[in-house]
């Protein structure tokens, strides 16, 4: 069977694009993937979610984005795509349960994970004061002590924005010349709430059922040190999840899927949405406007497929 639509991943931009291209009778398909529901479905409270003013659960929110796409008729395949032939259509996916799965279109919204520290208590200590997202936990720090870490404008933009809420924010960054913009530079220095640890790494998450503290080294010296906090924000980066299509489809040279700015992509028929594609915004409520988007543009694709057809006699 070739299907009309295959969407590779089930965040808000995948579900998005599910609803639509379902609601456009075009029956598609969802292959969840490795985080079903996406990284909203990691997040404790979703409070900038509009429709919600009493905040909802990230996995909540995830959940009922599935149901309304299921509602309209799109069906769901639980399994991680392992290889895409795009070199010719029908497009054909394989999935890692065995599955061949063949498309006319597919939506590739297979998100970004955040760059791990990768030192002892990150993970065991996630969601509780470890966050890679300061917009969605920030109001959770109120008068706390906070470390972000990394150098770069996502660094700098979020321990800003943190300063809304916590008591002080420690930018730890392993250099002592920062990657940011010079205007993000100059607004983080001057704000009293910031400081900075330079030539240093985090080399520990300390913490039971709470982060209380994290284990520094600096790079120079060698000198080690512990430093109390309640929260910590790792921004040292984000990986798109693409390592499946190098050489199929365009990236730019941080591995983003490179788009025209409709979502479509050098491959016609392949479209993308979602935190593969965005690199600035990063919110669950723009990927689900660029998941609208791409399975909008698979629509008109697919009509003009169908005229193309028509006109040949071969339809
Ligand atoms: P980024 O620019 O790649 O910066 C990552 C930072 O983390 C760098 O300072 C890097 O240090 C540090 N780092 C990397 N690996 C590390 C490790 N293992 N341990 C400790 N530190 C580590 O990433 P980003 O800040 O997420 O930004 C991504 C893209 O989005 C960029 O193009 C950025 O300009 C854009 N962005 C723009 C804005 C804005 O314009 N307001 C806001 C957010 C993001 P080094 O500096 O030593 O390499």
């Amino acid at each position: 069977m070739i299907h009309k639509v295959v969407i590779i991943g089930s965040g808000p931009a995948g579900l998005t694009a599910a609803l639509y291209a379902a609601r456009a009778n075009l029956a598609p398909v969802v292959i969840r993937g490795l985080q079903p529901g996406g990284l909203i479905a990691t997040t404790s409270e979703v409070e900038n979610y509009p429709g919600f003013p009493d905040a909802i659960n990230g996995f909540d929110l995830a959940e009922k984005m599935e149901k309304q796409a299921a509602r309209f008729g799109t069906s769901f395949i639980d399994g991680i795509v392992q290889s895409v032939d795009f070199s010719e259509r029908p497009f054909t996916l394989t999935v890692d349960n065995g599955t061949t799965v063949q498309a006319e279109t597919v939506i590739v919204s297979t998100g970004a994970s955040p760059r791990k520290l990768g030192v002892p208590g990150e993970l065991e200590l996630a969601n509780r004061g470890v966050s890679y997202c300061a917009v969605c936990d920030g109001f959770f720090f109120r008068e706390k002590k906070l470390v972000v870490v990394g150098g770069g404008n996502s660094a700098l933009d979020e321990g800003l924005f943190l300063t809304r809420y916590a008591s002080e924010v420690v930018i730890i960054h392993r250099r002592d010349q920062l990657r940011a913009d010079p205007v993000l530079q100059a607004r983080a220095q001057a704000n009293p709430k910031i400081t900075f640890v330079w030539d240093s790494v985090v080399t520990a998450i300390k913490g039971e059922t709470g982060v209380t503290g994290v284990a520094l080294k600096n790079v120079k010296t060698g000198e080690a040190t512990e430093m109390a906090a309640d929260g910590v924000f790792p921004y040292i980066g984000h990986i798109p999840n693409t390592a499946l299509f190098k050489g199929q489809l365009e990236l730019d040279e941080n591995g983003y899927v490179i788009s025209d700015g409709r979502t479509r992509t050098n491959v016609p028929g392949v479209f993308v949405a979602g935190d593969v594609e965005d690199h600035v915004y990063r919110q669950a409520i723009t990927a689900a406007g660029t998941g609208c988007m791409a399975a909008m543009e698979a629509s008109w694709f697919l009509d003009k497929q169908d005229h193309v057809q028509e006109a040949l006699g071969t339809w």
